[in-house]
């Protein structure tokens, strides 16, 4: 053998399901080498039902996944002819891509011939792991990723062989651009894990292999590793050119102007090919403009197809610009803040004829959404000298070892925590630890100070961002701007409609049972405090005179952390029982009950409950006061060295995060004035105590509109087309409905609809059909539209609000059109969207999420089916809200709960016409309809506008869309 390697194969199975105990294996494929040789491969289906069970069925699902066809299944070989196979690699180290999967179904053949379980990184090596540490800025690990990534192939096969070879090739082609391109990062990685000693890690020894092995098995495997760098290295290049600019504008701010730069069609087509001078888009940049200018805030209903982008940056961009003022855009979702800063604002500036200096946009997130360093250096050194750290305590390491390497290469295209891997998160309760650890507090961060400072990407963007003319960022932001620099006085709001759920989450105190747990650990282990010790032995007037204060505080420390974990204990075991014994209590979602109150009538087990929470709160506050002398007397300013910088702010994060926790328990047990107080229960999480404002609008009032000059907040969905229904509710819940009148526009600028909803759109609401909850619902609802998609050919969109629904219309589906129209499935790949828009005749099936954001002009989309009217969340802040309302502002029926429904529901009907040439129809099916008043239903239909609803059995309404279509 001539390398370390050994034997290895790299190995992919495909199964009926994902239950190792239930499902069975119905393909392998494994590729095996010795050193850098290829030794064999192999490929197999295994008989499928097997004969302990032949009714079994493989579902339709798994068919369409993978392209296996039952009736080959039927004459596979055995599994037992096939786990021979497999057992012959016994002494191979096993590569896969999510390698518990494969070790799932396969441990048990090695265990029968006696081959004893490894721990990880022996056997089984996860590929899933090693290439996060490849690519730590990667917000995906999925193999498909990477497949599109290099252009091997378009999509992943999910066949067993196939897949072992994709993932071998990435491997190689990941391992060898590193090599050749990165020779800095490659170096840095070695460093990595010989610093935590992983000498004998299978990845370890495939990353140092001489290019010439590289290049060696590529050859084997019929892999051309120069060809595919060179043509990817190509792609990348073409990609890059964007268009120049073309038009060179004076930048006066004004009305007329305004008018003058949207008018000129000829040449804002040449960077926005489908732009069309829209009266209702000039009269949107010029509310915007009238608003900066006289220092008012405003709402505009702007509906798809007003171009309500273009229509703010325009005006933005002047008046930023000519007057000198620095605007901030808050975008609602990180896709419009991506397309806003890759997309309109490049574009803007070739039209208003800007050069890369002469207009600065800056993208600012959150600090919360940055790494910080130094908490990371602070925080990991102890353990690692005492190389203590498992396996995968080192891989966690060296992920944001290498992250932070690589956001120091390049500051301005920092990852952040939003790109963070969720599957890491997931799989990974340490990554999940350090990544709720390593948030930026930007209270505690010690800025110019920080011996981090030149690498830090937080510091970085505010830094640019100071100098911007115009900020793009998100709603989270507005609500925890950094302490640096004021928060420009001048906003626009997009996706208003989103405000409410953004600032209740910013605004609410959260503690669940997790946080105190890893508080009461911090505390047994001295961690934060072992900060304050090095910062009183550091500062002390006289060698050994902090000492037995240091003694006192880390008895004390001790002591609150073995109390704090008994009550935690206690907690999580008597707050389960209690929410179990609950009527409908639900082991899927999270569950909630009002926090208790010492004078209402409690059971025995919600005494106790409050009797500990309020020791917790206690032991807390003890804790609190000793420390609260020692804190106050550190200054930032007076702390000279690195290391007591760095202790300083390691003890000010920790010393936050008791006064955090003190505060959320005082809330709860005060019940602190128009806040909801809940304990809420989730099965697999635990506990949390939450405190959520009660008038929201209120809180909106005081903290963004009053003290901005003008903040313009805007929608496609605030209320009904003109504003007659529904606009005061979303006047409340902005908090616009308490501007004293000379601060406000009087009303909402509500813009006429951009497409003839009325003659384009049929939207029908059917109420004759099974409950959801209803087996036959599915079957139902799938029969009866399957005319409308087998007459229109696929150009459909179908969404559904649950998992079981989707999942049994996913399967009904491919039973009935698999071969006959293609469909695209959520979960199918990362690229599912656009393969169905290419296609223009498919079927595309989601959740309802997943219909957000979903822009498919033209003839590939024509029917949309939604599985029932969005509800309003139950949750017991809402029902206070209710009551609230009702109480002090009208009528909340009509204002708040019809209302919120309708702009849900418009929100999914809105993907069905996207150009004024778009036609199509929609079917809502609710059976709860049938009990609504007529009242109600007129109320509804009227918040529907400008969409025409009308209420029409399944049957009928199955005929008139056939014959929309004249089928
Ligand atoms: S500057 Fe602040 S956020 Fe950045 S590493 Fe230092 S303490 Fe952390």
């Amino acid at each position: 053998m001539d390398t370390k390697l050994g034997a290895w194969a790299f190995i992919d199975i495909e199964t009926s399901g994902i239950d190792a105990t239930s499902d069975k294996i119905i393909d392998v494929g494994f590729i095996r080498f010795e050193g850098t040789s290829l030794v064999s491969s192999y490929r197999s289906l295994v008989r499928f039902p097997t004969e302990e069970n032949p009714e079994e069925k493989l579902s339709y699902f798994i068919q369409k996944l993978t392209g296996i066809n039952p009736k080959e299944l039927k004459k596979a070989p055995p599994w037992r002819d096939v786990e021979v196979e497999i057992q012959a690699l016994a002494d191979c180290s096993l590569i896969a891509h999510n390698a518990e999967f494969e070790s799932s179904f396969l441990e048990e053949s090695f265990e029968k011939i006696g081959s004893p379980e490894r721990t990880p990184g022996q056997r089984w090596n996860d590929s899933l792991y090693f290439l996060a540490l490849l690519n730590p800025r990667s917000s995906s690990l999925g193999l498909e990723h990477y497949i599109t990534k290099w252009g091997l192939r378009e999509k992943e096969i999910h066949r067993g062989y196939e897949d072992s070879i994709d993932l071998l090739q990435v491997l190689l082609i990941e391992v060898y651009f590193i090599k050749t391109e990165m020779p800095f990062f490659y170096q840095h990685l070695i460093d990595q894990f010989i610093s935590k000693k992983m000498n004998d890690y299978w990845f370890y020894l495939f990353f140092q292999l001489p290019v010439n092995d590289l290049l060696k098995i590529g050859e084997q495997i019929d892999f051309d590793l120069i060809a595919t760098l060179k043509n990817k290295k190509a792609k990348d290049v073409s990609t890059l050119n964007g268009e120049q600019g073309v038009w060179d504008f004076d930048l006066e701010f004004g009305g007329e102007q305004v008018e003058k730069i949207f008018s000129n069609e000829k040449e804002i087509k040449k960077v926005f090919p489908h732009y069309q001078k829209r009266d209702s888009q000039i009269e949107l940049a010029k509310r915007v403009g009238q608003s900066f200018k006289n220092k008012v805030h405003s709402m505009i209903q702007a509906p798809t197809g007003t171009g309500k982008t273009l229509g703010y940056l325009v005006p933005t961009v002047l008046f930023a610009k000519s007057k000198k003022e620095q605007v901030l855009i808050s975008t609602g979702t990180k896709a419009l803040q991506h397309q806003a800063l890759e997309q309109d604002v490049p574009r803007l500036k070739n039209i208003l004829g800007f050069n890369q200096d002469d207009l600065k946009v800056e993208k600012l997130v959150g600090s919360k959404n940055h790494y910080c360093e130094l908490v990371f250096r602070s925080s990991d050194d102890g353990e690692l000298l005492q190389g203590s750290l498992d396996f995968i305590q080192k891989v966690s390491q060296i992920f944001f070892e290498n992250l932070f390497f690589l956001n120091a290469q390049n500051l301005d295209q920092a990852v952040t925590r939003e790109e963070f891997p969720y599957v890491l998160r997931k799989k990974i309760p340490q990554m999940e630890q350090l990544y709720q650890d390593l948030a930026v507090d930007f209270a505690a961060c010690t800025g110019k100070k920080c011996p981090y400072k030149g690498e830090c990407a937080y510091l970085h963007g505010i830094k640019k961002a100071k100098d911007a003319d115009v900020i793009i960022g998100n709603h989270a932001l507005m609500f925890s701007w950094t302490k640096s620099f004021p928060r420009p006085q001048y906003i626009v709001v997009d996706e208003a409609h989103r405000l409410e759920k953004e600032a209740t989450e910013a605004f609410s105190l959260e503690l669940s049972g997790r946080d105190l747990s890893h508080l009461s650990s911090a505390l047994s282990h001295l961690q934060g405090l072992g900060s304050l010790f090095y910062l009183l032995a550091q500062t002390e007037h006289e060698v050994g005179a902090s000492t037995e204060v240091i003694g006192e505080i880390r008895a004390l420390s001790q002591r609150t952390g073995a109390e704090l974990k008994e009550l935690v204990d206690f907690l999580d075991f008597s707050i389960e029982s209690l929410f179990r014994k609950l009527p409908n209590y639900s082991e899927f979602y999270s569950n909630e009950i009002p926090f208790m109150k010492e004078q209402d009538l409690l059971s025995p087990l919600q005494k106790n409950i409050l009797h500990y929470i309020v020791k917790l709160k206690t032991h807390l506050s003890n804790l609190i006061q000793t420390l609260s002398p020692h804190f106050e007397r550190m200054q930032l300013e007076n702390l000279k060295e690195d290391a007591v910088v760095t202790a300083f702010t390691r003890f000010n994060i920790f010393f936050s995060q008791l006064l955090q926790a003190e505060k959320s328990l005082n809330f709860a047990l005060k019940s602190e004035a128009n806040y909801t107080h809940v304990i809420k229960y989730q099965n697999g999480s635990g506990f949390v105590i939450s405190s959520s404002p009660i008038n929201i609008g209120s809180i909106l009032n005081q903290e963004l509109l009053l003290p901005s000059s003008s903040v313009v907040m805007t929608s496609a969905t605030l209320a009904n087309a003109t504003g007659d229904m529904g606009a005061k509710g979303a006047e409340w819940s902005t908090g616009y409905l308490y501007l004293d009148p000379s601060r406000r526009f009087k009303t909402a600028l509500y813009l006429p609809a951009v497409y003839d909803y009325k003659n384009r759109a049929k939207v029908f609401l059917c109420d004759d059909t099974p409950s959801i909850y209803d087996e036959k619902f599915i079957p139902k609802v799938m029969t009866s539209i399957e005319k409308i998609l087998r007459g229109l050919g696929g150009r459909s969109l179908l969404l559904f609000s649950a998992k079981s629904r989707f999942e049994q219309a996913r399967e009904y589906l491919l039973e009935k059109f698999e071969g006959e129209i293609p469909l695209f499935i959520q979960g199918m790949g990362a690229q599912v969207v656009e393969e169905f828009r290419k296609s223009g005749q498919g079927i595309l099936l989601g959740m309802e999420s997943f219909g957000e954001g979903i822009d498919i002009p033209g003839d590939a989309l024509q029917f949309v089916f939604v599985d029932k009217i969005p509800d309003v969340r139950m949750d017991l802040v809402i029902k206070d809200r209710r009551e609230f309302y009702n109480r002090e502002i009208g009528n909340e029926f009509t204002d708040y709960y019809l209302s919120s429904r309708a702009r849900s529901l418009q929100q999914k009907l809105g993907r069905l016409l996207r150009t004024d040439k778009d036609y199509g129809a929609v079917l809502v099916v609710d059976s709860r309809f049938k009990s609504w008043k007529k009242d109600t239903t007129d109320k509804f239909f009227k918040m529907m506008e400008p969409y025409q609803m009308r209420k029409a059995p399944i049957e009928e309404a199955t005929a008139e869309v056939l014959k929309l279509f004249s089928l």
